[in-house]
């Protein structure tokens, strides 16, 4: 690759990161502005959607017909918390000995840049061989549930096609195929007040809540003893383990085998608690909040079911319910992202799914196979001085090149 290419990637995300999207709130006016004018300025036409007031998604198409390709990112960041525990002030987008530093360079900023880069260099060539069509899609609100953002511009039918890519920090020799996905829940118990010193007079809602909650477990172990994981994903599941442990178990002193279990099971975190209101009172309420993710093969609506028919002495109520999913390597995108790995970059590419949910979740829903793939490290998003490598930025940008130009038969 050219030193043009590799200096216009840095520039391009520093600057990025310089325009702050902090969400919440999810104010992306300006970063989106900036994006339209950079892609406006290399001759191509921008169509702005606003379907939430200062949550823009800017979107811009070439070429036409079959096959559609969707290159897509979010340009929102979550905050930078105690912004005295970074080296360098989280929105400087400072370049230090190869990283560059700041809120969003990882999730995902390094990405976003490394999709409007390969987007413009290509495009010319795609337009001119009437091979498909290339849609890239800066879009917001992704870090607070997407509804805005791509979820919004796939029921509108502006994102449609054939296959896409995102670019979230999956690193450069991995990619993910899949997300679990999400069964919250919550749990409450009533019972019947009374002077606490004569608890025999009433129903203590918080001791009925602790036993259900101890007995949700115990369900909930014997519904993953149960589970079958589709076969395709057995391997999957293993490097998933193998990346979480490489980027966050190590150094707790945790097992791979622990992280297979937690990524092929359904996972168990109370995550509130609240109940009564004076320590002298049998309380009459108590409820608990409870955030389980389910692997893809489970339907997260048969964990709900599980715990209802179960627990006797609370009450259910679903909160959020989301279908894991994933697409299967079988799929042409997938071989093509793993070829362009192991061709440019010469290693054996990871396929992996991810414990949290991206905007993939929507594409897929809607039968798009999708893939993530981008620079950056699946520990550093959402942590203290995220960085980017400059060397992870130029892998992706070259290893995308590749895709498309094979997607298309350029
Ligand atoms: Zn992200």
């Amino acid at each position: 690759m050219c030193a043009e290419v590799r200096d216009s990637l840095v520039e391009l995300t520093s600057k990025l990161i310089q325009l702050p999207s902090v969400n919440p709130p999810g104010f992306t006016v300006n970063i989106i502005g900036f994006i339209k004018d950079w892609l406006t300025s290399r001759g191509f036409s921008v169509e702005i959607r606003e379907y939430v007031k200062d949550k823009p998604n800017a979107i811009v198409r070439i070429g036409k017909g079959k096959p559609v390709l969707i290159l897509n990112g979010h340009v929102d960041v979550v905050p930078p918390g105690d912004e005295t525990r970074w080296s360098y002030p989280p929105f400087s987008g400072k370049v230090v000995e190869g990283k560059i530093f700041g809120r969003g360079s990882s999730d995902m900023k390094g990405g976003v840049a490394v999709l409007m880069m390969v987007f413009s260099k290509l495009a010319e060539k795609i337009e001119k061989s009437g091979a498909g069509t290339l849609i890239l899609a800066a879009t917001s609100d992704e870090e607070t549930g997407g509804h805005p953002g791509v979820e919004a511009l796939v029921k509108d039918g502006i994102l449609r096609g054939d296959a896409a890519i995102i670019a979230e920090p999956s690193g450069s020799f991995r990619y993910y195929v899949g997300e679990k996905g999400l069964c919250q829940v919550k749990l409450v118990a009533r019972g019947r007040p009374a002077h606490g010193s004569l608890p025999i007079l009433g129903d203590n809602a918080i001791m009925r809540l602790v036993n259900s909650l101890i007995k949700a477990r115990e369900l909930v172990d014997d519904f993953n003893s149960r589970i079958k994981i589709p076969s395709e994903l057995v391997g999957v599941i293993r490097n998933s383990a193998e990346a979480y442990y490489e980027a966050v178990g190590k150094s707790l002193g945790l097992r791979i085998e622990d992280f297979e279990r937690v990524v092929g099971t359904v996972s168990f975190n109370p995550g509130v608690i609240r109940g009564g209101s004076k320590i002298n009172m049998v309380p009459d309420h108590a409820e608990l909040e409870l955030d389980m993710r389910v692997p893809p093969g489970v339907n997260p609506n048969d964990v709900v079911n599980t715990l209802r028919s179960g627990l006797k002495d609370v009450d259910l109520e679903v909160l959020d319910v989301s279908q894991p999913n994933y697409t299967p390597p079988s799929e042409r995108i997938v071989s093509l992202v793993h070829e362009g790995i192991s061709r440019v970059l010469g290693r054996e590419p990871k396929p992996i799914i991810v414990t949290g949910a991206t905007d993939g979740r929507y594409l897929r829903y809607s039968g798009i196979p999708t893939v993530v793939y981008g620079p950056g490290e699946l520990g550093l998003a959402h942590a203290y001085d995220e960085y980017v490598t400059i060397e992870d930025l130029v892998n992706t940008y070259n290893v995308l090149s590749y895709v498309i130009t094979k997607f298309f038969n350029l």
